[in-house]
């Protein structure tokens, strides 16, 4: 996600901060700072962090589940709204979806847990509670936390509890009907809250539309999912792909971009290897301060990841969404370029998987 700042890295995943999250912290501490002095503005603050903090601790419990099935997370990113996972992909077997997904609102119960017991520990007879801000920190963290359990457990996606919910449903029907049920009562529950919600609660309302935006999404998803299973790299890429030589001047990458309607170039050597990539961006920004002589290699992305036209297209995808750059240049056996894997082919592939769900995109070779 684009402006986000990587704040570190743990057990190979990047945990990252989106800029509006501090503008977010920087609101909660400077208005809490006008109403109730700097005393309230650093507890207001710090009841934030350590809430996110839970957040934080909720995506590794996914996280983590995950990688012991072999899925690797690239990146968590801490939003306003919560926090978000890359996961590489779902598992596809009920029972591993299920773990995964009950391990995010398992450490939020754990968390509330711990936190009752502490603040029941540090207060023989639990008289003097409520004087003492310390201990009122932990209860409201306490019960922040297992709000984050139950709102979490809601059974709709992209709420944890749809996941459990298509997963148990899948054990017994088979992953097809599993989601389309999965999707339709979280659908369903979207228009309950939306209903609860016009009689006087906007934030049920909020949360109903996108619960059914979300719910809506999962399934296209899916239906996509089953689309490329058995594709391979070759079937998806595109194969009418102008390069851009080594050697080449950012003039001509200029040219090329006017005469072709790609945006992603691969860079390639004089036997055809790709050697970079450039984007349409690159090449714009580079206007601005490098004369038309100067050679592309100079703004080329590099080095850059592969793809073999053998192999298969949800590990290409996986690679495409790892690698952050929309488009991978793909090779055959002796690494000379054939073709370019980008974000917007198969967007377009879902589309027409949409319209036909039968429809074979497998290539002759
Ligand atoms: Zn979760």
């Amino acid at each position: 996600m684009p402006w986000s700042i990587t704040i570190g890295r743990v057990a190979g995943t990047a945990i990252r901060i989106h800029i509006t999250f501090l503008m977010f912290l920087a609101w909660i501490g400077f208005s809490a700072l006008q109403q109730g002095g700097a005393d309230a503005a650093m507890r207001n603050v710090v009841f934030i962090v350590a809430l996110f903090l839970c957040v934080l601790l909720h995506e590794f419990g996914h996280i983590l589940t995950a990688r012991r099935f072999g899925i690797a997370t690239p990146d968590v990113t801490l939003l306003p709204i919560g926090g978000v996972a890359s996961l590489e992909r779902i598992p596809e077997k009920p029972s591993q979806e299920l773990l995964v997904a009950i391990a995010g609102p398992a450490v939020n119960l754990v968390i509330a847990i711990v936190l009752v017991l502490v603040a029941g520990s540090a207060l023989p007879g639990g008289a003097t509670t409520i004087d003492n801000p310390n201990v009122s920190l932990v209860a409201r963290l306490a019960f922040a936390n297992i709000f984050l359990a139950v709102f979490n457990m809601i059974p709709a996606f992209p709420m944890d509890g749809g996941r459990v919910l298509h997963a148990v449903l899948a054990m017994k029907l088979g992953p097809k009907r599993a989601l389309q049920i999965a999707a339709r009562i979280g659908q369903g529950l979207a228009f309950v809250f939306g209903f609860v919600g016009l009689f006087g609660n906007p934030i049920l309302v909020f949360i109903g539309i996108f619960i059914y935006i979300a719910a809506s999404g999962e399934a296209r998803d899916t239906v996509f999912r089953d689309t490329i299973k058995g594709l391979k790299v070759r079937d998806a890429m595109e194969t009418r792909v102008a390069s851009i030589p080594i050697g080449a001047t950012i003039g001509d990458a200029v040219d090329i971009l006017l005469a072709t309607p790609q945006h992603e170039f691969p860079v390639v050597d004089g036997h055809g290897k790709p050697a970079g990539l450039l984007t349409r961006d690159a090449i714009i920004g580079a206007l601005a301060d490098r004369t038309r002589e100067a050679p592309v290699a100079e703004i080329a992305q590099a080095p850059i990841p592969t793809l073999r036209a053998e192999q298969d297209l949800e590990k290409g995808l996986a690679d495409l969404n790892a690698a952050r750059s929309p488009a991978i240049s793909v090779v055959d056996v002796d690494g000379v370029l054939v073709g370019l894997l980008t974000r917007e082919n198969i967007a377009e592939m879902m589309l027409i998987a949409q319209a036909r769900p039968d429809w074979s995109f497998r290539r002759e070779t």
